[in-house]
């Protein structure tokens, strides 16, 4: 079988987690398997580097800092390939630009273009574990990209969907998908199965144990992805195509931290002021998430909206550059906020479950700031401060329960 097998930063944190994850390699390689392995970089590090270039220069261009965060990767790869030899087995790291993972030249959320499997294929050909860095491309002009936060899942995937993979396993700290984020709900349960879909909304609402382009892609090419532990032999979570019979009410509860919320007040309340905003939010790649808009009153209005929260400085920057255009009377913003969001596929078809879910935050006496709802969704804003006890209320109305 030709398997894609990827570890976050966690598992690859010291030596001994090397070693850990490289014996679970050779196990695999002993048993006929031709790999593939993607790695993040180890424990911390990219956060570190952050901080490193924020100490020279926090308004550093994207480009410069893809070009340090990229170096977390290499190292792990390097790394991991050196203990995989020193086990006896023969292995080949290689990062981005030498394998040829070509993506746009979006610095910092970059987008997998396509891959060259020339390289890749040779070296699974003379029987080498291939070592590839996650998280980062390289653009037509031969800079190198990184994917976004969390990027690495989506690096392991496009490889799985390009080579036509067997399998795509995402080694992580935790033993798969739960109905929640463990560390936040205690009474979070382990799934055994979960729907791109519903897998898609909980990535993209903050469930970070995929990167929510990942699961974008193993949905697109049907990528057999199971989540699993480094640590133990569990069993994980398979994520797959699901029947509409299969759909639960809700399956997953997630929760955001980093966003923030813009509130633009006194805007003239005329045709266009909207697409103004947005538009010149959009052209500067700020992406926005909850939008509010209030009633006009003396012809003005405010409109508020949601940002991640790395985006903030970014969109007050151009919003106060175009005063004068917009014309509004000030800005106001708040990054004490987070976004928790029930999931569920069954939720379209049925009446009340945002009642439900207004009523578990009501008995907590947690006030919602913004609401946004889809068919298979439900988000609130609230305080960064009230999140956790949100989540469990929530998840207790309606995932506990159901046991
Ligand atoms: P890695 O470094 O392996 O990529 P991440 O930190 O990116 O790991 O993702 C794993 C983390 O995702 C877990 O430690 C957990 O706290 C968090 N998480 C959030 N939501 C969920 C969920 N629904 N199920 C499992 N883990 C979740
Ligand atoms: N190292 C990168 C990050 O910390 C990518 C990843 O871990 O997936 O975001
Ligand atoms: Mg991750």
């Amino acid at each position: 079988m030709l398997i894609v097998m990827k570890f976050g930063g966690t598992s690859v944190a010291n030596a001994e987690r090397i070693f850990n994850v490289a014996n679970r390699i050779v196990d695999s390689y002993r048993k006929g398997n031709k790999l593939i392995v993607v790695l993040s970089a180890q424990g911390d590090t990219t956060d570190e580097l952050i901080e490193k270039a924020n100490e020279i220069n926090p308004d550093a261009s994207k480009r410069e800092l893809d070009m340090l965060l990229s170096t977390g990767e290499q190292q792990s790869v390097a790394l991991m390939a050196m203990a995989l030899q020193k086990l006896g087995v023969p292995a080949v790291s290689l990062n981005a630009q030498q394998c040829g993972i070509f993506s746009t030249s979006t610095h910092s959320n970059a987008r997998i273009k396509n891959i060259a499997t020339e390289r890749i294929s040779k070296e699974l050909d003379a029987k080498n574990i291939v070592v590839i860095t996650g998280f980062q491309g390289v653009d037509r002009n031969d800079d190198i990209t990184t994917l976004g936060r969390g990027g690495s899942d989506t690096s392991a995937v496009a490889l799985a969907a390009k080579l036509n993979a067997d399998l795509c396993e995402i080694y992580t700290d935790v033993d798969g998908v739960y109905t929640s984020d463990p560390r936040i709900v205690k009474s979070a349960r382990k799934l055994s199965v979960i729907g791109y879909d519903e897998m898609l909304e909980l990535a993209s609402l903050g469930a970070k144990v995929l990167h929510n382009r990942s699961v974008e892609l193993a949905k697109k090419y049907n990528v057999n992805l199971v989540v699993r532990s480094s640590l133990t032999n569990d069993e994980g979570t398979i994520v797959k195509e699901e029947s509409a019979l299969e759909k639960m009410l809700v399956n997953g509860v997630a929760v955001d931290k980093d966003v923030a919320r813009i509130a633009v007040c006194n805007l003239k309340d005329e045709p266009g002021i909207a697409f103004a905003i947005f538009s010149i939010l959009a052209k500067n790649k700020v992406s926005v998430d909850i939008i509010l808009q209030s009633i006009g009153r003396k012809n003005t209005k405010d409109i508020s909206f949601t940002v991640a929260a790395g985006d903030l400085n970014e969109a007050l920057k151009i919003l106060e550059e175009n005063k004068q255009r917009l014309g509004y009377s000030e800005i106001l913003h708040d990054e004490e906020v987070a976004k928790v969001s029930i999931v569920g596929g069954g939720m379209a078809t049925n009446a009340g479950v945002a009642a439900s879910m207004f009523e578990a935050l009501y008995n907590e006496g947690i006030n919602i700031k913004m609401i946004s709802t889809s068919e298979i969704k439900i988000s609130v804003l609230v305080s960064e401060k009230d999140a956790d006890r949100a989540a469990n209320a929530v998840h207790e109305k309606f995932i506990f329960n159901e046991k």
